[in-house]
C-alpha cells in the first residue's frame, strides 16, 4: 500500500534581501512547507491574491509597497490570509502599525529560526480552527465561499476577482441592509486609488452577469434607489 504524504501548506515569503530570503526558504522547506517567494511589494501582493497561500511571511521594508501596505490592501480586499510580519526593529511603533494593518503576529529581526517555525505552526493551527466556521454565501444555485474565495454553480467554477469577492462580503455582512456606493469605495478600493461611484455600478453589473440567472432583472443583488445595493438574503 502506498503511503500518501500529507500535502504541506504553501507559505508565501516576501523578502527583498537575498541572503535572508534563501535562509528562510531553506528553513521552511526543511519543515516540509512549500515556499513561494516574492522580492518586492507589488509582486508579493499579486502572488498573495493569485496563489492564495496558507500563510504570508511578510518583511516590512520592501521596495515598492511596504509590508504594512500589502497587509492593509489584502484586508481591504477581504483576503483572510494569516500574516506574520517580520519587523526590522523591535519598536512599539512598528508593532502597532503591523497589527493595525491587519497582521496576525510579528517577529523582530534578528530572530531565532526555531521561534519563527513555532510561530508559523501556531498561526496556521489557529487559522485552521477559525476557518472551520465557514463563510458560505448561497444565492440560489450559486455557492460562494468567502473565506477561500471560491464561487461555484452546479460544480462549475465562477471566476470572481478579489474586488468582487470583497463586494459580496461587504453586502453579506450588511445582512440584507443596503451598502452605499461610498462605503463600497471606502472599504473595497480604499484611499490609494480614486475611482468614482460609477465604478461601483460597473462592478455590480459584472457581478450580476456572473451570478444572476437574469442580470437585467436581478433576484439577489438589488438596487436601492439613491442609496446603493443590497443582497437579498
Ligand atoms: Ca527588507
Amino acid at each position: 500500500m502506498l503511503l500518501m504524504k500529507a500535502v504541506k501548506e504553501r507559505v508565501l515569503l516576501v523578502e527583498d534581501e537575498p541572503a535572508m530570503r534563501i535562509a528562510l526558504q531553506d528553513a521552511l522547506e526543511a519543515e516540509g512547507y512549500r515556499v513561494l517567494t516574492a522580492r518586492d511589494g507589488q509582486a508579493g501582493l499579486e502572488r498573495a491574491l493569485k496563489e492564495k497561500p496558507a500563510l504570508l511571511l511578510l518583511d516590512v521594508m520592501l521596495p515598492g509597497l511596504n509590508g504594512f501596505e500589502i497587509c492593509a490592501q489584502l484586508r481591504r480586499l477581504g483576503n483572510p490570509v494569516p500574516v506574520l510580519m517580520l519587523t526590522a526593529k523591535g519598536t512599539v511603533g512598528d508593532r502597532v502599525a503591523g497589527l493595525e494593518a491587519g497582521a496576525d503576529d510579528y517577529l523582530c529581526k534578528p530572530f531565532d529560526m526555531a521561534e519563527l517555525v513555532a510561530r508559523i505552526h501556531a498561526l496556521l493551527r489557529r487559522t485552521q480552527r477559525q476557518t472551520q466556521a465557514l463563510e458560505i454565501l448561497r444565492l440560489g444555485a450559486v455557492e460562494i465561499d468567502l473565506g477561500k474565495q471560491i464561487a461555484r454553480s452546479g460544480g462549475q467554477i465562477i471566476h470572481l476577482s478579489a474586488r468582487e469577492f470583497a463586494m459580496l462580503r461587504l453586502m453579506a455582512e450588511a445582512g440584507g441592509e443596503p451598502v452605499t456606493r461610498e462605503h463600497f469605495l471606502d472599504v473595497v478600493w480604499g484611499y490609494t486609488s480614486f475611482p468614482t461611484t460609477r465604478t461601483v455600478d460597473n462592478y455590480i453589473t459584472l457581478l450580476r452577469r456572473k451570478l444572476e440567472d437574469d442580470p437585467e432583472n436581478p433576484r439577489w443583488i438589488q438596487t436601492v434607489r439613491a442609496v446603493g445595493y443590497r443582497l437579498e438574503v
